[in-house]
């Protein structure tokens, strides 16, 4: 049976696991191919498969070639602390800096006001928050190797969004985006103004922009824009992650189902408990579990191990083929999960609270 798949950037998006070949396609996005994955082993994103597709990877790894400047750009919406969707695409953005591209990153506050109704300064917490948290994942802010700002206080953003919406009209932004306000219509140029500010910044060069793929919309809005607006411009390139489902099995992590996440600021207990609810693919009861063995691809307890907080590929590697035989028992399997994660969160807040200040001051805020 066939369903209509949907992409909505500021919502639920309806994806499951067969609509990924289907939106490569539809939307001209390009497969990861082996040649360009093993030249990327060491990004974990890329290595481990879940970043699957790309939009003109290829120049980037030309400026690597040549030693030419290329950038990373991405942002949060500062609505609230950093949870495991937010961590995906931070990482990512770390991981490119290492690879030599410079790190931009936008506090898309406009944004968050207009999908949110959160005011600028009530914004301001949550974006010192997530710029800390980022920071704290071995963000390096240098000034050559890092650009942070707040779309409400950066004027290029803005100017970007009036030049280029002379050419959009609201039958284009319908079709992309569906009937919505002229709030978040105005955010996804202001988005645009994000996008390209590296190459407006720092002169022409190409930029990859790690998303999850529901984030395509802006991509292909910002491409067609910067092809009829700035014309030298390198289209701004992508990459699209598989987006991670709920923990508790739900279709995506949402605010109004807090058992379908947890955030880096809620109580251990609470983390706990939400991993020890998450859903697995383990079977009925231990004695099927030895039998037919689990089914590792369905299981959020491997999926939140593989994205963040298993280093070791090879560990990853046997514990899935132990599931498969029947060799490992899901709760033994998640109290090692638990572990980590809490472990990993607490040294994270350790870092954090020493980066406050200097989160502060990349933002400028008193
Ligand atoms: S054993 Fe681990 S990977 Fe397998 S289904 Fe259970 S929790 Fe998931």
């Amino acid at each position: 049976m066939t369903h209509d798949f949907k992409i909505d950037p500021w919502g639920t998006s309806a994806i499951e696991d067969e609509d990924y070949s289907k939106l490569i396609q539809k939307f001209g996005i390009e497969e990861i191919t082996e040649p360009l994955r093993q030249k990327m082993l060491n990004n974990r994103f890329i290595r481990r498969k879940i970043i699957f597709g790309h939009r003109d990877l290829n120049l980037v790894f030309k400026a690597i070639e040549k030693e030419q400047p290329w950038a990373v750009m991405s942002g949060i919406k500062p609505s609230g602390p950093f949870h495991l969707g937010t961590l995906t695409t931070a990482l990512e953005i770390v991981e490119f800096q290492k690879m030599g591209g410079k790190a931009f990153y936008a506090i898309a506050d406009i944004e968050s006001w207009e999908d949110n109704g959160i005011p600028w300064d009530e914004a301001e917490a949550a974006a010192v928050d997530n710029i800390a948290d980022i920071l704290a994942l071995g963000l390096d802010p240098s000034p050559e190797k890092a650009y942070i700002w707040r779309q409400s206080k950066e004027p290029i953003v803005k100017d970007v969004c009036f030049k280029v919406s002379r050419l959009v009209t609201q039958n284009m932004l319908n079709a992309i985006y569906g009937e919505r306000t002229f709030g978040l219509y105005i955010s996804s140029l202001i988005q645009v103004g994000d996008i390209i500010l590296p190459q407006v910044l720092d002169g022409l060069q190409p930029t990859v922009v790690p998303v999850g793929i529901d984030q395509d919309p802006h991509i292909r809005l910002t491409r067609d824009l910067t092809r009829r607006n700035y014309k030298k411009f390198f289209l701004p390139g992508a990459t699209y992650h598989y987006l991670l489902a709920g923990i508790d099995g739900s279709e995506k992590m949402a605010k109004r189902n807090p058992n379908s996440y947890f955030t880096f600021n809620e109580p251990y207990e609470s983390i706990e408990r939400k991993i020890k609810g998450a859903l697995t693919g383990g079977r009925r009861n231990l004695k099927e579990q030895r039998e037919l063995g689990g089914e590792p691809q369905k299981c959020m307890i491997y999926k939140i191990l593989m994205y963040h907080f298993e280093e070791d590929d090879e560990k990853l590697a046997n514990d899935f083929e132990m599931c498969v035989k029947g060799e490992l028992m899901c709760g033994d399997h998640k109290q090692e999960c638990i572990e980590k994660v809490l472990k990993f969160i607490e040294n994270h807040r350790k870092k954090k609270e020493k980066l406050i200040d200097k989160a502060k001051d990349l933002l400028k805020i008193d």
